[in-house]
């Protein structure tokens, strides 16, 4: 008896959720131009000093250049220009200007503190393509490193519900004259959109669809990245994710953000 009455709305939802992602996937909508972060990286943040990097992409400096063409903005004279070649550099590598739609943006930034401790920051920013972010597990995977753990973190954030940030534990072995030494690392990163936030890849994408959908917007979302070495046991580093990003925040999030 019970089966029957709920057997016709059960119909309705599932064809609601077929014509959801049917819209999703076909409707034009007007693309959010204000996106929900800043795209630079601050110069220096409390304890931190920051030092941004640009890429040349002549293929004489990253085929040959023991750094692959990377440079640091504080060891340059002029701050877009290579020492090398004397052309124009970026702020992305090669290959990830030839493997990414050509709007989307990039920053990344060294930060080191007195403690001696070394964090890389980094923020893409997609353009109207969607393709722009990809799982950040693909990208470890592709560059040598092994996947350890993962889980997730709270981090204690001021007049506000703490953030959640994604955390992937790595490790990556290098062969050198000496034998092969292990390299552990952490990543840590989450999405933002114009005024959504999530840790999740598979959140970011409901919302992608949700929103094109109920509110016609189609966000240019944003990936923050936060990386650096760990001790091979332990969950220390969590303290520095934290401290660190407890720092940046207000300065990377847009102030026009509904956040
Ligand atoms: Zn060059």
């Amino acid at each position: 008896m019970e089966k029957s009455i709920f057997k016709p709305f059960l119909t309705v939802v599932v064809l609601m959720v077929i014509a959801s992602l049917a819209l999703a996937f076909t409707v034009d909508v007007e693309l959010v131009n204000k996106p929900g972060v800043v795209m630079s990286l601050p110069d220096s943040i409390g304890d931190w000093v920051g030092n941004e990097l640009r890429f040349c992409h002549n293929e004489a400096c990253y085929s040959t250049n023991v750094l692959q063409g990377q440079y640091y903005i504080r060891d340059l004279e002029l701050p877009d220009i290579c020492p090398d070649c004397g052309e124009s550099l970026s702020t992305m590598s090669w290959a990830e200007y030839d493997a990414l739609p050509k709007d989307t943006e990039f920053v990344k930034s060294a930060f080191t503190n007195s403690a001696g401790e070394r964090v890389f920051a980094s923020i893409v920013l997609s353009g109207k393509e969607r393709n722009s972010i990809h799982r950040p597990q693909r990208c470890l995977k592709g560059q040598g490193n092994s996947i350890v753990n993962e889980h997730m973190i709270e981090v204690p954030m001021e007049g506000r519900e703490p953030l959640k940030v994604a955390v992937i534990e790595v490790e990556r072995i290098y062969k050198t004259p000496e034998g092969s030494q292990t390299y552990y690392s952490y990543y840590a990163y989450w999405f933002v959109g114009q005024d959504r936030e999530t840790p999740d890849h598979y959140a970011r994408m409901f919302w992608l669809g949700w929103d094109r959908v109920v509110r016609s917007v189609a966000h240019r979302w944003a990936y923050i990245a936060v990386s650096g070495q760990r001790e091979p046991e332990g969950r220390e580093y969590e303290m520095e994710i934290a401290d660190f990003i407890q720092a940046v925040y207000p300065s990377i999030i847009a102030e026009n953000s509904s956040l």
